[in-house]
């Protein structure tokens, strides 16, 4: 089996995509096929980010007090967990905020916000946050997740100079009403479609762990790949008491890291991010899922903490991994000779002009 995952790996490099039941094959590996797997995978990964691995950081510009029932959300409406609530941050908190995770190596800044979607308000806060972000740090992207857009509000976080957005769909279609009543999986979509038209890098993940089969699993990878997700997070169902989803432990280390090896073979090129529940459910797998997937949040997760910063850092540079942007990546990158195209014989045999001797 493990040679098949070599030869799935050989196959998709050459550009032929994973089929589902390749899909299920990945997501059902045998425990003592771990490593193979990884093996194959990480081809994958190093064939299209090297040793890089993308530093994203949340600042989390609002939180709780949602009006949506996301089952699985600490900040839903009904949701008794004991999360920290406020309202918008100003400006300052959030561009000081900002600078903390730029400061410790992010190359992305994520703007979030709780809520069903932005008001036109709202957008006007956040593009002048995101106008302080970038006048402070010109080469760091900030992607917004505000939740649905309305018609022009794609269009306006671009001209603030938003480069990406997030909106998950967070399951497969046909799990998608046990975990949300509030609203569909096509508004989900609709949003994320608003993105891609307004020129914004479209950001669209998953969740696992929320009751779904290995087949709605991959049936919400394939959904990505369709809608040409530029970076998918993969999240893993962090169960808050006070939420319906308080006590629902279906994952395990290894399913964590056979998840993201699917999601690799799925969508090889794309960037492939450890999510929330990263050190919850990977737990000592972690460095081995960093060999899979080519990016993850930096220190806190949205109304959780996750490990120190510092310890993120490490493992990147254990693993033998260098941050994306980072001087050490630039400084491997400016050594890397520039690729020189094989300069096709013109002259001397078989032409009529003279030969280069
Ligand atoms: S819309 Fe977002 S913040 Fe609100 S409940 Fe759903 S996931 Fe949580």
């Amino acid at each position: 089996m493990s040679s098949t995952f070599q030869q799935l790996a050989d196959s998709v490099l050459v550009g032929t995509p994973a089929t589902h039941d390749d899909a299920l094959a990945v997501l059902r590996a045998d425990e003592a096929e771990l490593m193979s797997l990884v093996a194959a995978a990480g081809r994958l990964r190093r064939a299209h980010f090297g040793n890089t691995v993308k530093v994203n950081y949340l600042v989390n510009l609002k939180s709780g007090l949602c009006p949506e029932n996301c089952n699985y959300c600490s900040q839903a409406l009904g949701s008794d967990a004991p999360v920290l609530k406020y309202s918008w941050l100003s400006r300052d908190e959030a561009l000081e905020q900002a600078g903390a995770g730029i400061e410790g190596g992010a190359g992305r800044v994520c703007l979030v916000a709780s809520g069903r979607g932005p008001s036109s308000r709202d957008v006007d806060k956040v593009s002048d946050m995101v106008g302080a972000v970038k006048r402070e740090y010109p080469d760091v992207e900030v992607c917004a997740c505000l939740g649905f857009l309305s018609d022009g509000q794609a269009e306006r976080l671009r001209g603030a100079g938003v480069d990406a957005y997030n909106h998950n769909i967070n399951t497969a279609e046909s799990n998608h009403g046990n975990i949300v009543q509030t609203h569909t999986y096509a508004d989900r979509v609709d949003t994320v479609e608003k993105t891609k038209g307004a020129g914004l890098s479209p950001c669209s993940g998953l969740i696992a762990g929320l009751g779904e089969t290995d087949e709605q699993l991959v049936e919400a990878l394939f959904a990505l790949r369709e809608l040409d997700s530029d970076s998918i997070p993969v999240n893993f169902l962090m169960p808050f008491d006070g939420t319906p989803f308080e006590n629902t432990w279906e994952l395990t280390p290894a399913r964590c890291v056979r998840i993201l090896a699917v999601a690799r073979f799925v969508c090889p090129d794309r960037e492939i991010r450890i999510a929330g529940g990263r050190e919850m459910h990977l737990r000592s797998l972690q460095s081995i899922a960093l060999h899979v997937a080519n990016s993850i949040f930096l220190g806190d997760y949205l109304t959780s903490e996750g490990q120190d910063a510092k310890a993120d850092l490490e493992m990147i540079r254990d693993n033998g991994f260098v941050v994306l942007g980072s001087e050490e990546e630039l400084a491997q990158r400016a050594a890397r000779p520039d690729p020189v195209d094989p300069s096709i014989r013109r002259r001397g045999a078989g032409t009529d002009v003279l030969p280069n001797a």
